[in-house]
């Protein structure tokens, strides 16, 4: 049906007349999008079903990759690009006298994740099937994405997003496949034969179902599948184990606390935060998960010690590290192994990723919620933990601090970091400096315990979705001039280093750019009504709002940059346009504070006739994958200003780079490796670097006041945040922003990268005021950026980690 434009047009029409029973004069942007979604679905179904009967057959290793989140964003674009057939559908449906761009942003950009983290599962699902590797997301269905982000008097609202509202043309749903979910109860232990028995009774029974969407490999025939699961309540043998008695009304508050373990996203907050159903959330997904991959390792009838020859599960991050406990549960409980041999399986089986080294945001559960949910996994984690110390103590006798360091239980706390080591065969950071610090500081004692675990994989990000989808111009243009092969092999953009000084590809290079900030420049003035100067300087901040991604930093400066404007009205600044989009979570009181800053400063500074043509300042609410495809493509320059050794890695630098922004940055994250391929000619680096903080945190040497007493550009600034003036009314608008500088430390080192940091914006003017030399620069960072494809970086999943073997060749 896509084999030609002819016979697309043909389907189309058909198909549109017979779902819809209207003319197709009359159908809307919806329709187009819905019937293209049925008529993909048509397309690949046979494609879905050979894959998964060709896994069943070839009995390989299949990987399995647990997340709690998937923030997979639009699918219809990406799909067409992935059959091969965007453009072909693109020209058809105008003959048709339909717009594909105006299709597409009908369908709901389903928010299933908080950001970097849940984007890399979605990009590395894209090239895991690219790559035609058999691998699977394994996830929940959550009834609600990440809320809305509404802007409402420059402060951050949120509302219910509910993706769902409209059906999902992409998913089918596989009753047939649920499973059964245990919470509570009681453990029964018993003796039967010389074995212990173990027996739950008193749960609550819940079914998670499965909802599955095809994850279509670029180019090929392969198509992996995104498994998300859905509670429901458990049919007849209705036993919660708190307060029912039989009543109607007691039945429907117990169908709705079922439902409300696939209802929503909890959001990342600045701290962990142990709620019982994010708990109760984590388990389900890791039970279901591994149930349905036992389900299928038993179609196989092989002694079940060679699940790890057929299965390898993956954690991101510690979310989902009960797979560990539940999947000894199932080997001893159900499968009859010994500890011994279940304990073998499971470490041979699990490996994971970490994603944080904020002691904060680390996890830990209290033993009691734990014990209460769960109490057969939590016998097996008390289990484990009482092994694992007592082999310690063989090993570091009498090291009382080190085997406390190490031990999974400590306190009255269940440490998940610890226990996804203990659990797992690979540990992996996600950028090299990242790994590094891990090794020699947060994870130091376990690297010396297990110093071949540890390995580093450094993100990436699909080179499908954040350079030919978001940006099919500049995709034609670099296939203009080095060939298509860059697009199976993403490294090849190297090849356009040659074409750095080309006049012509230059000025085509500038005409893309332009062309993107004009579309973007459209879309603000159609959504808030700013008009911004698409000659100006497009800098831009878009990520999770977060104190150590320091947005504060970047404020702080346009403060000062509008100072400076206002002290002397003819000063010569290359005129910028400053953008952000950022949600905060609900209950980060300085996050949604420093919102309601940029949004002050923006009416500030966008009012003032005397700045029109030098500064603006645009906050683009509910960012989004959406929203992110639109933005990062006209960005000029990219903010990635994280204090130093705080962030993992980060993938928004490595889009910007890839859409050949120039970045501002910190050593910090993956930042270093773009660092050491672009150099101090491509990048502006400032700012502290990690050794640096560590050592102003260990000595406490560190005093945000003395900074503030001398530079007085830094007073100015600090000043403005609490007396009424430019930037707030009263004075106690910003209270909570100066007294996490001043009074608490200015524990991500705002100040002192203060100057830096103004310094690098104005290497940053000088350069732009050269724009052939800036060009030289923008076209090589996109010829770097092919490193960060995820197609080499699951590569290397697939190699060193998984041991998997490509269907390709
Ligand atoms: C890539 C991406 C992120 C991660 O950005 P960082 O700058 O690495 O934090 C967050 N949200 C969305 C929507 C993204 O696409």
């Amino acid at each position: 049906m896509f084999d030609n434009k002819e016979c697309f047009k043909e389907m189309f029409k058909k198909e549109l007349v017979s779902q819809l029973g209207k003319p197709i004069s009359d159908a809307t942007d919806a329709d187009v999008y819905n019937i293209l979604g049925l008529l993909i679905r048509e397309r690949i179904g046979q494609d879905w079903a050979e894959t998964n009967q060709r896994l069943k057959d070839n009995k390989a290793r299949q990987v399995y990759y647990f997340s709690m989140e998937f923030l997979i964003g639009r699918q219809l674009g990406n799909n067409l690009l992935n059959l091969g057939v965007l453009e072909l559908v693109r020209d058809g449906l105008q003959e048709l006298g339909f717009d594909l761009d105006a299709a597409e942003e009908e369908e709901s950009d389903p928010g299933l994740g908080n950001g970097g983290l849940g984007r890399l599962a979605a990009c590395f699902l894209d090239s895991l099937a690219a790559q035609q590797l058999p691998g699977h997301g394994c996830g929940i269905r959550y009834r609600y994405g990440l809320f809305e982000q509404k802007i409402v008097d420059g402060h951050q609202v949120e509302l219910p997003d509910y993706w769902l509202q409209r059906g999902n043309v992409w998913e089918v749903c596989r009753e047939d496949k649920k499973v059964e979910v245990r919470f509570g109860g009681q453990v029964h232990m018993s003796e039967r034969d010389g074995q212990l028995h173990f027996e739950l009774s008193g749960f609550e029974s819940i079914w998670a179902i499965p909802f599955d969407i095809p994850v279509i490999g670029s180019g090929s025939s392969h198509v992996n599948t995104l498994r998300l699961w859905s509670a429901r309540p458990g049919k007849g043998s209705i036993k919660p184990y708190t307060g029912y008695d039989g009543s109607y009304y007691n039945y429907l508050n117990y169908y709705r606390s079922v439902e409300s373990v696939s209802e929503f996203l909890y959001p990342d907050d600045s701290e962990f935060e142990g709620k019982l159903l994010r708990l109760k959330q984590q388990y389900f997904l890791c039970s279901a998960g591994l149930q349905s991959i036992l389900r299928t390792f038993d179609k196989l009838e092989l002694p079940i010690t060679s699940l790890p020859d057929k299965a390898a599960i993956h954690i991101n991050d510690t979310h989902p590290a009960l797979v560990i406990p539940e999947l000894m549960r199932i080997l001893m409980d159900e499968k009859h192994c010994s500890w011994e041999e279940a304990w073998h399986i499971t470490r041979q089986t699990v490996s994971y990723t970490n994603h944080t080294t904020l002691s904060e945001a680390l996890e830990k559960w209290p033993i009691t919620l734990v014990k209460q949910l769960l109490p057969r996994i939590y016998m097996i984690i008390e289990e484990l933990n009482k092994r694992f110390c007592a082999e310690l103590l063989e090993c570091y006798s009498g090291d009382q601090q080190r085997i406390s360091q190490l031990a999974i239980i400590y306190g009255d706390q269940i440490r998940m970091a610890n226990l996804a080591i203990v659990g797992s065969y690979s540990v992996n950071g996600v950028a090299s400096l990242h790994t590094e610090i891990l090794k020699k500081r947060e994870m130091k004692a376990f690297y010396e315990l297990y110093p071949a675990r540890f390995n580093n994989k450094t993100n990436g990000i699909s080179h499908r979705r954040w350079l030919m989808h978001a940006n099919p111009d500049l995709s034609r243009l670099i296939t203009e001039v080095i060939g298509s092969r860059w697009i199976t092999q993403p490294q090849e953009m190297i090849g356009l280093i040659k074409y750095a000084e080309d006049q012509s590809f230059i000025e085509r290079v500038r005409e893309v750019k332009r062309i993107n900030k004009l579309r973007l420049a459209k879309y603000v003035q159609d959504k808030l009504h700013i008009s911004i100067d698409p000659d100006s300087i497009f800098d831009v901040q878009a990520k999770r709002l977060h104190a150590y991604k320091r947005q504060l930093l970047n404020v702080l400066h346009m403060m000062h940059v509008y100072n400076q404007l206002k002290d002397n009205p003819s000063a010569d600044i290359t005129p910028r346009t400053f953008l952000f989009s950022a949600k905060a979570a609900p209950g980060y009181y300085l996050a949604k504070n420093i919102i309601k800053l940029i949004n002050t400063v923006a009416d500030t500074v966008n009012r003032d006739q005397a700045v029109r043509d030098k500064m603006k300042v645009v906050f683009l609410e509910n960012y989004s994958v959406s929203l992110a495809e639109k933005l990062i493509p006209a960005a000029d320059v990219s903010e990635q200003i994280s204090t130093a050794g705080k962030e993992a890695s980060g993938t928004g630098n490595m889009k910007f780079m890839m859409n050949g922004a120039l970045t501002i940055g910190t050593l910090d994250g993956a930042n270093v490796e773009m660092y050491n391929m672009l150099g101090d000619d491509n990048m502006f680096l400032f700012g502290l670097r990690a050794e640096q903080v560590m050592m102003y945190n260990q000595s406490g040497e560190y005093s945000p006041w003395q900074i503030y007493n001398v530079d007085s550009r830094v007073k100015e600034v600090m000043d403005q945040l609490i007396q009424p003036g430019r930037f707030c009314s009263e004075g106690q608008d910003f209270e909570s922003v100066y007294q996490s500088v001043l009074h608490h430390q200015d524990e991500f080192f705002v100040l002192k990268d203060f100057d830096s940091y103004v310094e690098a914006h104005l290497r940053i003017d000088l350069a732009y005021g050269n724009p052939n030399d800036w060009l030289k620069k923008s076209i090589l960072n996109i010829a770097h950026s092919g490193k960060f494809s995820s197609d080499h970086t699951i590569k290397q999943y697939a190699s060193d980690i998984w041991n998997i073997d490509s269907f390709l060749l």
